[in-house]
């Protein structure tokens, strides 16, 4: 087997169990290997550490599968990793109670560069990495022993597998595609979820707790949900008796999801509802113009900063909605924003939020720290998977 050996010092990080090995760790690799090959890693004096996938191309130059430096990386090993990650979601009573559920959340889940999404009886598979699209077959067939999923579609097709030089990859991986429209029901929500062309792998399931917890503070509030994408929240809020529910997007296709979504709830008061499509900055500085105040806003932005390089210009950017949102609450309103920003840690969206309240003259609580629910557990050794953070708020 090839073997990956690290420069003096290198393998700190490996004794942490941190999975990632950048290039500039990297002494040089003895042997040849292809991308996703699996390689031994070796500290400096040649002591084996772990073993990884190789990924040429990538500033993450490796991935670790194994810190037991024997172990066999092969369809048994997938087998038993998926396993594991799906039995973790069924111990908490998670895939009785959902339809909606992350069954495979990367590095947390000991898999990394693989993320799958339960949407009743169909997956959704994304490969991130060269060492998982190596292992595709592999991951595919223990996705399937393990759930009795009836369909899997791939949808390889994130930017970061550019980084690592994969062209994306998308089709029925298992099974056919079927036969009706894609629905799950989310805490008694029907929601349409497509995986094919919807972002991601079709929908956000990291705020389903957080939809939730929108519901329970819904009753006779004003809602304003930013960012609402198919109105996930929207929904929730309705379902929690809001009086009225204002959604912003700017993407057209996401508000039609979002429509054909409340007229799959005949339950819900639809004329309650109404869908802008809009630049949230812009409509936000419109509301305040027009003195238009909320007694709830949920700001849900996309990722401003990938990585810890954007977070200047990221933290302006939240800064900027917080204050605007601050400015738009009704006294006793609450705020729940959130940044799925990995180069924005908790301490600093913290402090930026704290910042806009300054300028927006409100003082502010935070009631509620929220982050995503624990089908997207968040490994120890592994910071960068707590990706999701945010905060409930309410004002004077
Ligand atoms: N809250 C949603 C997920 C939001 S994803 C849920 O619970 O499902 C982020 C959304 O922001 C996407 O739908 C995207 O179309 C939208 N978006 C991105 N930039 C925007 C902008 N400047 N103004 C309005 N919407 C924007």
């Amino acid at each position: 087997m090839p073997e990956l050996l690290l420069k003096p010092g290198k393998e700190r990080s490996l004794f942490r169990r941190h999975p990632w090995i950048f290039e500039g760790s990297i002494e040089r690799l003895i042997g040849r290997a292809r991308p996703g090959d699996t390689v031994d890693v070796l500290a400096a004096d040649g002591r084996p550490l772990a073993r990884a996938a190789w990924s040429p191309k990538s500033q993450i130059r490796a991935r670790v599968w194994s810190f037991d430096p024997q172990a066999i990386i092969d369809d048994v090993f997938f087998r038993r990793r998926v396993e594991e990650a799906v039995a973790r979601r069924r111990a908490m009573g998670l895939l009785a109670a959902q339809d909606g559920v992350r069954l495979i959340h990367g590095e947390s889940d000991g898999l990394p560069g693989v993320i799958a999404d339960r949407y009743g009886d169909t997956l959704c598979l994304q490969l991130t990495a060269a060492g998982p699209d190596k292992w595709r077959k592999a991951i595919v067939g223990a996705l399937a022993r393990s759930t009795g999923a009836a369909r899997i579609y791939e949808r390889s097709d994130s930017d970061v597998r550019g980084l690592e030089g994969l062209a994306p990859v998308t089709g029925w991986a298992h099974g056919e595609a079927p036969g009706a429209p894609l629905s799950i029901d989310e805490n008694g929500v029907r929601l349409g979820v497509d995986v094919v062309g919807g972002h991601k792998t079709g929908f956000y399931l990291d705020q389903r707790d957080n939809r939730l917890l929108t519901r329970e503070l819904a009753a006779g509030r004003s809602v304003l949900n930013c960012f609402c994408y198919t109105g996930g929240f929207s929904l929730q809020a309705l379902a929690g008796g809001a009086s009225r529910v204002l959604s912003i997007d700017s993407s057209g296709p996401a508000l039609a999801g979002a429509q054909a979504n409340l007229a799959m709830n005949p339950e819900l008061d639809a004329a309650r509802a109404e869908w802008l499509e809009a630049d949230v900055f812009e409509a936000l500085r419109v509301f305040r113009k027009e003195e238009r105040r909320f007694d709830l806003i949920v700001l849900d932005p996309p990722k401003f900063a990938p990585s810890a390089a954007h977070a200047e210009r990221a933290a302006r950017a939240y800064k900027d909605i917080n204050l605007l949102g601050f400015r738009l609450l009704n006294p006793g309103g609450y705020l729940m924003t959130y940044s799925c920003s990995g180069g924005i840690g908790l301490e600093l969206f913290q402090k930026i939020v704290a910042g806009a309240a300054v300028d927006a003259g409100r003082d502010a609580r935070i009631l509620r720290r929220l982050s995503a629910g624990p089908d997207h557990p968040v490994a120890l050794h592994f910071p960068e998977g707590e990706y999701l953070k945010g905060l409930l708020v309410q004002v004077d």
